[in-house]
């Protein structure tokens, strides 16, 4: 069998043609590309503002910038995610003020999150982990309480959806990323979801050196950036975003194939998906509930039985930079999310892999853990 990788790009001839036309264009730059994914993503989303934009860190530190999230504030987020999510409240000089996860969903434990909150609290800064959407009927019910602004990080959960309304559609700012380990991707690349025109109109602002018009007549209005995507790259995800439902349906079969020949095992804690959620499957994570089983190990020797796999995602107030500011006391605070980080595994997702592929892996890794 051919190596079975963490996760495998799928891209056809006619996406590749796409970006070529554009190149031979000589049209590199945001253009009538971009405007035509950000309208195809809002049709997809059922938002009224889709913007694109270079990846899915920029895009958080444009919402950031946005909603004048600025020094001295609090922004709430799980403890759980990938580091750019608080790495972004760094660099706008806001405080992250970490939520334990609930490890049954590997997202924010939202009966936490009202203790967390200070005068200094902006904004809730969930993430949808893995493809599954947080809480969010909680979360905006807290946020109306007190006043505070939601960004969902839905990075990894394009096509999730609770009671059919999908991710980036519920906060007052979605943020998604177009990286490989996406559902679908532009190599770098992301973009926001927003129904409200004010903040799409200063996203697109701020994406854009600070260019706007003040009585009609073009002005930089304020200091922006160049976080543009540019027109080959949104050519490239055209496509993708027209095959997404039959990818995902692939992956929800794949899943439902792992928890089918994993369900039982007494040393793993599987992925659950609560009712009325569509999990988009960006990755299907296994917790080990064995505390003498190493993590690490497991990884070496399934990369020795020719499989992919690595750590899902990161405990962030665990980090070296989090650990040296604010030394928070991780194992107590945050057990969840610190034993999803060190314990945690990510299995072979993507829309090409094989249901005997799944089996291969299935008794590989439960070879390693009975040994
Ligand atoms: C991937 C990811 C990001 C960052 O996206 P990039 O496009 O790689 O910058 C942010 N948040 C989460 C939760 C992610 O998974």
């Amino acid at each position: 069998m051919d190596f079975i990788p963490l996760l495998k790009v799928n891209l056809t001839d006619d996406d590749i043609a796409k970006v070529v036309n554009v190149l031979q264009s000589g049209m590199l730059v945001q253009g009538k590309e971009v405007l035509a994914l950000e309208k195809k993503i809002s049709n997809y989303l059922g938002v009224k503002h889709t913007i694109a934009a270079s990846n899915g860190t920029a895009t958080l530190h444009l919402a950031l910038l946005a909603l004048g999230i600025k020094p001295g504030d609090e922004v709430i987020l799980p403890a759980l995610s990938y580091i750019a999510t608080a790495n972004v409240l760094e660099i706008v000089g806001a405080k992250p003020v970490f939520v334990d996860i609930d490890l049954a969903t590997f997202n924010i434990d939202v009966a936490q999150i009202e203790d967390k909150i200070t005068s200094k609290t902006k904004a809730i800064l969930p993430v949808h982990e893995f493809g599954l959407m947080s809480d969010m009927s909680a979360i905006l019910k807290i946020a109306k309480h007190h006043q505070l602004h939601v960004i969902e990080d839905a990075a990894c959960a394009l096509g999730a959806n609770f009671s059919n309304k999908n991710s980036g559609s519920f906060g007052d700012i979605g943020s998604f990323s177009l990286h490989p380990r996406k559902a679908i991707t532009s190599g770098e690349g992301g973009f926001l979801t927003t129904n409200d025109d004010e903040l799409a109109e200063r996203l697109r602002i701020l994406r854009n050196h600070g260019a706007g018009t003040i009585n009609g007549k073009p002005e930089f209005v304020e200091a922006g950036l160049n976080y543009r995507l540019t027109d080959f790259q949104a050519a490239l995800v055209n496509n993708q975003m027209d095959r997404l439902e039959d990818s995902l349906e692939v992956k929800s079969k794949l899943a439902n194939h792992y928890f089918k020949k994993l369900n039982g095992h007494p040393k793993l804690l599987l992925p659950s998906t609560p009712e009325n959620y569509r999990h988009s499957w960006q990755t299907y994570h296994v917790v080990f509930k064995d505390e003498t089983i190493n993590r690490d190990d497991v990884i070496l020797a399934l990369k020795d039985k020719g499989i992919g796999t690595n750590y899902g995602a990161q405990c962030l107030p665990f980090q070296y930079f989090y650990q040296k500011k604010y030394g928070l006391d991780c194992k107590k605070i945050f057990p969840n999310a610190l034993q999803a980080y060190q314990a945690g595994l990510a299995l072979p997702m993507y829309d090409t892999l094989k249901l005997e592929e799944v089996d291969y892996v299935v008794e590989c890794l439960i070879e390693i853990l009975d040994r």
